[in-house]
């Protein structure tokens, strides 16, 4: 009996299942929120360092120190950004050993921000929604999947205004494999169509705005987000998905300005909008457009 016959004869078990897991990839997330933009700028800073020496023939070896020692996603071991304290197994367990720290370093004290477990519980709640809705197959665990990198995709943005290419690039061709070989219910040719209207719908935009206010309004990890979005659920999903960000968007802008006074100049990340779009699109989007299309009466 393999996996998906015994799940599909014990749902709680699988739900219990993409729980747990989901949990401590949130874990995960966290790390690859916080590391993944750093490992991209000391990339970029020892790219521009070889470049330079060489376009001036000199030796900027030197500067390259800091970036000499190994940093990635699993070294060196998270630690206490206060005191260094070397995080253990047992406190790295999701939200409990949060709870049971109750938000404080077990070493010096200073607080941990709830801004971890907060990512873990959503992660696992948001795939378990995925889970419940789309039932024991192959597609629920790709979904599953693609909530994860929108969650990463969200905070980096909002942390660092970055899109990494790393994530939305091998997530756009993997939604068209997944409408080629049939475990996506989106069609190979709504998948193809939907990539390209996606990518090249913003990047219109992008230059017509440019063009008018000589401004740059968004990034082109903003394209590329919505091809992926567009390549997993098919081209017919991205004038909601556009109409949902721009309108939950304008809502969260507008409030920051006049709620908090924030500086109308400060960019405001388009990614996580988009995101959570792509997300509602993911789990209702059939049913969004059909009461659309009764409500327009057709
Ligand atoms: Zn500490």
């Amino acid at each position: 009996m393999d996996f998906f016959q015994y799940s599909a004869s014990n749902p709680l078990l699988f739900l219990i299942i993409v729980f747990l897991v989901s949990l401590s990839v949130g874990s995960f997330l966290n790390v690859v929120i916080y590391r993944l933009p750093i490992m991209l700028k000391q990339e970029w800073k020892s790219d521009c360092i070889e470049f330079l020496s060489k376009e001036l023939s000199t030796d900027l070896k030197d500067q390259k120190t800091d970036s000499e020692s190994t940093f990635n996603l699993s070294v060196p071991r998270s630690r206490c950004p206060s005191c260094g304290h070397k995080i253990s197994a047992l406190e790295n367990i999701p939200v409990i050993s949060w709870l049971f720290l109750r938000g404080k370093c077990s070493a010096c004290g200073s607080a941990i921000s709830i801004r971890y477990p907060v990512i873990e519980l959503t992660t696992a709640l948001l795939s378990l929604l995925v889970a419940s809705i789309y039932g024991v197959q192959w597609y629920t665990l790709t979904g599953i999947v693609l909530v994860w990198a929108l969650i990463a995709l969200s905070m980096i943005d909002f942390d660092t205004q970055l899109l990494p290419d790393n994530i939305t690039l091998p997530f756009l061709w993997l939604g068209i494999l997944l409408s080629l070989t049939g475990i996506s219910p989106i069609s190979l040719i709504s998948s193809v169509i939907g990539a390209m209207a996606g990518y090249l719908s913003l990047w219109t935009v992008y230059q017509l705005f440019k063009l008018i206010t000589g401004k740059e309004g968004m990034g082109f990890g903003d394209f590329k987000l919505l091809a992926l979005l567009g390549a997993w659920l098919g081209w017919q999903a991205l004038p909601m998905i556009l109409l949902l960000s721009a309108l939950v968007g304008s809502i969260v802008g507008i409030s920051l300005i006049l709620i908090l006074g924030r500086d109308k100049n400060i960019p405001i990340p388009f990614g996580p909008y988009l995101a959570s779009a792509g997300f509602i699109s993911l789990l209702w989007g059939k049913e969004i457009q059909q009461a659309y299309f009764s409500f327009m009466g057709l």
